[in-house]
């Protein structure tokens, strides 16, 4: 049975938060206080809705926003982790779970060519219209208290893992690996023989240990942090 590597994006793979990377191809690489001050918690892509429209209104070429958005830099040891996975796919599996968009997404790992290495990518569809506006929509919903409205992804998480067995393909175990509050679920729905690994010194790290330490909900899957892609790399050198 082969092992499901489960990522998140932004300040996984990549070490910057690829929705704020954006505003990079902006004339004036900001954005105004109006714009800012429209968000709404729990409510980020409604908020990235109105700023790609902004940018839109800049007259910003989408070709200037792709090379802006490959420039985003890797976190350490990453690139070495998506090769590795990449060259041991008939032991791994590896799907993308994020709140970014798809089309970031795809330039990102197209431009580095790490694109082999990922199966499935869940994350807010985005397009761009005729006029060359980029827009992006909610990826589903859903009825977690936890989550922000378009995304749980401990639902996408059960989903995958559902249409998979369908197809009659079972995991030994999933190594769920990121850094944020909205990896905190779908972490600490981890079943025994799991990995969380989140990020040393980000939020994912400290909902895991306040979690573990309250005895409230404490996860059974193993937790191991990591600082860089080449950490997890040997771990899961030593697992297959
Ligand atoms: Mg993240
Ligand atoms: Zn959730």
């Amino acid at each position: 049975m082969k092992t499901l590597i489960a990522f998140d994006f932004d300040h996984t793979i990549v070490d910057d938060n690829s929705d704020t990377w954006v505003i990079r191809s902006t004339p004036d690489q900001c954005l105004p206080d109006w714009l800012k001050q429209s968000y709404q918690k729990g409510r980020w892509t409604e908020y990235m809705g109105r700023v790609l429209t902004y940018i839109g209104d800049q007259s910003v070429h989408p070709d200037l926003m792709r090379a802006v958005m490959e420039s985003i830099p890797f976190t350490e040891g990453m690139i070495e982790l998506l090769t590795f996975i990449s060259d041991n796919k008939k032991d791994l599996d590896c799907i993308i779970v994020s709140d970014s968009n798809t089309l970031f997404i795809d330039w990102i790992l197209h431009a580095s060519g790490m694109q082999s290495a990922v199966d499935d990518v869940f994350t807010n569809p985005a397009s761009i219209d005729a006029r060359g506006y980029m827009s992006v929509r909610c990826f589903h919903a859903h009825d977690c208290q936890q989550c922000p409205v378009n995304l749980c992804k401990r639902k996408v998480l059960n989903d995958f893992k559902e249409n998979q067995a369908k197809a009659g393909v079972y995991y030994e175990r999933i190594c769920y690996i990121g850094d944020g509050g909205n990896d905190f679920c779908p972490s600490n729905d981890l079943k025994e023989g799991d990995i969380a690994m989140p990020r040393k010194g980000y939020t994912l790290e400290n909902l895991l240990c306040k979690a573990s330490s309250e005895g409230s909900a404490t996860p059974r899957a193993k937790i191991i942090p990591w600082s860089n892609g080449n950490e997890i790399l040997q771990e899961l050198r030593a697992l297959i």
